[in-house]
């Protein structure tokens, strides 16, 4: 039994090469740039107005007040998308649009609401300053600016920045494929009625939704009864056509409890099999040419916490993602829990904050069965391998779940 943080330097350093592809950018939503992206051109591309108004010169409102109205003639009009060749003259004015290029020689807009038009006189009764309601050539983006790093998540905004960069198509870190292999004769589908001693196969929906969430690919294998043959054809075949392989029970010593026999009848080289965290101790982790492999325990808290803990980092790595430890914070218990000494404890409770403290309150029996549970917990606890019961008060580490 190997501690987790020995678990995780394990994981990490055999997760060898990241792959790239090149997509359109919307289907990159939600992966992570695999190149630094620069500006093509100076943007916006010309001087633009920012309102629907008059373009004018500056200097011809200087000495402008209530009193002291300045008169111009207006020229034409701009809307979004022309370009005017005239060039502005003084008390000369171009009625344009938001969006407009402004004209040669203006060098500022007054909005329409704030001036009085009488035909083609128009009037302005105050000082506008130079550059007002004008978004100038390259305010936004230099030509030659690097943009984004390689390393960003791509969220909507950046899916946007790039159309409006030019860039249809980029590099990102390839969402690895993930088989899934769901071991058990007493598993029933969602719809089928039980028989004596079967339950519903609920792993195989908290797997795939798990992946979905980090927005990697699931293939899924379905159910494998506990049969030896037809158990190592399945994970030969999922060795083959996936880049990491989960498979869910089967993972502890009891008689058909196959999944690690396989391992070492094909030669995976496994590198442990279980970890000193509760619930999940029995997860075995095994490479098979770059291949990675995760026999995760079927009760379904302990697989839930030890894809979380384990396999999330080693998808969000194979995803060119920041590993970040930073969401863990201090949490104050408000009740007193019952632990034994032994293994890291991750403890599901309910986390409030008041006073801009976090405390941690009990949500039900922690048996590794009980997913209800789990559903009423906003966070976890984690309660140190040497401690056993901890009382109200005790200030440990805690995180939020699924945020
Ligand atoms: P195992 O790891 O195969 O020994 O299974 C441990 C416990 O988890 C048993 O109570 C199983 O019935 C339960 N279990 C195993 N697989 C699933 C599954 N796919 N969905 C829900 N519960 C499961
Ligand atoms: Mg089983």
């Amino acid at each position: 039994m190997i501690g987790i943080d020995n678990a995780l330097n394990i994981i990490n350093e055999n997760i060898k090469k990241l792959t790239l592809e090149k997509k359109d950018i919307l289907s990159c939503l939600n992966k992570t740039l695999a190149e630094d992206i620069y500006s093509k051109d100076d943007l916006p591309p010309f001087d633009k107005s920012a309102m629907d108004g008059y373009a004018i010169k500056s200097e011809d409102t200087r000495n402008c007040g209530a009193e002291n109205a300045a008169e111009f003639d207006v020229k034409g009009s701009i809307k979004a998308g022309d370009y005017c060749e005239d060039e502005l003259k003084p008390g000369e004015a171009f009625k344009i649009m938001t969006g407009a290029p402004l004209p040669k020689g203006a060098d500022a807009v007054i909005e329409i609401e704030k001036v009085e038009v009488k035909g083609n006189i128009l009037k302005v009764s105050q000082a506008v300053n130079k550059d007002n309601n004008v978004i100038k050539l390259g305010e936004e983006t230099k030509a030659g600016e690097l943009v984004l790093n390689r390393g960003r998540i791509i969220r909507p905004v950046e899916v946007g920045l790039l159309a409006s960069l030019g860039y249809g198509f980029v590099h990102v870190y390839k969402s690895p494929t993930i088989a899934l292999i769901i071991t058990g004769d007493e598993l029933v589908g969602i719809d089928s009625k039980f028989e004596r001693g079967k339950i519903r196969n609920s792993n195989e929906y908290s797997l795939k939704a798990l992946i979905k969430n980090l927005g990697a690919k699931a293939l899924s294998m379905g159910v494998v009864k506990d049969d030896k043959d037809n158990l190592r054809e399945k994970i030969k075949y999922a060795l083959k056509n996936a880049d990491i392989v989960v498979s869910s029970g089967g993972a502890s010593v009891g008689d058909y409890d196959f999944v690690d026999d396989i391992l070492k009848e094909i030669r995976a080289d496994i590198k442990f099999t279980s970890v000193a965290i509760k619930p999940g101790k029995p997860v075995t982790f095994a490479t098979y040419k770059e291949k990675l492999f995760f026999s995760l325990p079927g009760n379904p808290l302990s697989l839930i916490t030890t894809f979380e803990e384990l396999v999330k980092p080693a998808i969000e790595k194979m995803m060119g993602r920041q590993i970040k430890n930073k969401e863990i914070f201090p949490v104050i218990l408000a009740e007193d829990f019952k632990a034994k000494a032994g293994r890291k404890k991750y403890v599901f409770v309910k986390i409030k904050k008041d006073n801009n403290k976090y405390y941690a309150y009990k949500t039900g029996s922690q048996c590794s069965n009980h997913l209800k549970t789990m559903s009423k917990s906003n966070g976890i606890i984690i309660i140190p391998e040497e401690c056993g019961n901890v009382k109200a008060g005790k200030i440990l580490s805690g995180k939020f779940i699924f945020k």
